[in-house]
């Protein structure tokens, strides 16, 4: 199954579609990961801070398929803010995959009370120049985040990874990223595990119409609305399920009733405070 390609704003492609691998470690997070390259993703989405990018990197390596197939994203923790210490961080980052690059460098969270950001951003800038990540952006920002470090640094994001699912939409700000060329990338799209989509009835009935569970019909509605996603799950049968959704079609008019979800209502934690 070919998987769609976004374009970002510095020329290099990301499949829309991917695979999150937030909480499971271990050998487990090894196993997960193999499972999903089986299905047929080649795009992971990790972090320092989720603690197995060495498994990552291993299932990748044992899958015996090139690196230059895969697009793999990491992101930077908070405790790695500043001027210089992303430069070891990404080190870290990258001995620990085994890989000569990663494919997106994130800033985790933006934590504005600490101050850093732009200098973190600034250290982004000479890591992406090194080679040492194919494209750079940022995870959790605000609009008013975003605005510094468009109007103090030489580079615009590539993406802004924030929560965004069906009642927690981000309409205002994806308009903001589709001014500056942002692209838009959701985490916890199906609920991050505090509610359930199959809990949502209209959801559950335009799943019946076609043949679909609720959650492929909420991973179908983000690929239509351009966003890329990458869900989560432990669960082999899942993780086949999420990745096939390229066989139907949402019309206007069940994008109309998934947008009519929205409450704008955070499940995570408030970017401001975080
Ligand atoms: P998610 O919304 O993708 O998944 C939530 C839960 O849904 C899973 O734990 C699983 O139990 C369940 N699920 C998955 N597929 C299912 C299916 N087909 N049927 C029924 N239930 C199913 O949650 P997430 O892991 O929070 O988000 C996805 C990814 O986003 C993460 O793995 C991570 O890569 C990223 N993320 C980033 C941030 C950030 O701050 N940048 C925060 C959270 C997550």
């Amino acid at each position: 199954m070919a998987i769609p390609d976004i374009t970002l704003n510095d020329g290099h492609t990301i499949p829309q579609l991917g695979f999150g691998i937030y909480r499971v470690t271990g050998p487990d997070a090894q196993r997960v990961v193999e499972t999903a390259i089986e299905v047929g993703y080649r795009h992971f989405d990790g972090a320092a801070l989720y603690d197995n990018e060495v498994e990552l990197g291993r299932a990748i390596a044992a899958s015996g398929i090139p690196r230059e197939e895969f697009f793999v994203t990491t992101k930077l923790w908070r405790d790695h803010h500043g001027r210089t210490e992303p430069h070891a961080e990404i080190a870290r980052s990258l001995d620990r995959l085994g890989f000569d690059y990663v494919d997106l460098y994130l800033i985790h969270w933006p934590h504005p009370t600490l101050g850093k950001y732009l200098d973190t951003w600034l250290a982004f800038e000479e890591i992406r120049d090194q080679g040492l990540a194919r494209s750079i952006g940022v995870s959790n920002f605000r609009q008013e985040d975003l605005a510094v470090l468009v109007a103090e640094s030489r580079t615009t994001p590539a993406v802004n990874q924030v929560e965004l699912h069906p009642i927690f939409q981000q309409g205002e700000l994806r308009t903001f990223h589709r001014g500056l060329g942002i692209a838009t990338e959701a985490w916890g799209p199906l609920g991050h595990g505090t509610y359930s989509v199959s809990d949502i009835p209209s959801l559950v009935t335009i799943g019946e119409a076609h043949g679909k569970s609720p959650q492929q019909v909420v991973i179908r509605w983000l690929l239509q609305e351009g966003v890329i996603v990458f869900p989560k799950s432990s669960t082999a049968s899942r993780i086949a399920e999420n990745f096939d959704v390229f066989d139907f079609e949402l019309s206007e008019d069940e994008l109309t009733v998934i947008r009519g979800l929205d409450e704008g209502r955070r499940i995570g934690y408030d970017p401001a405070t975080a």
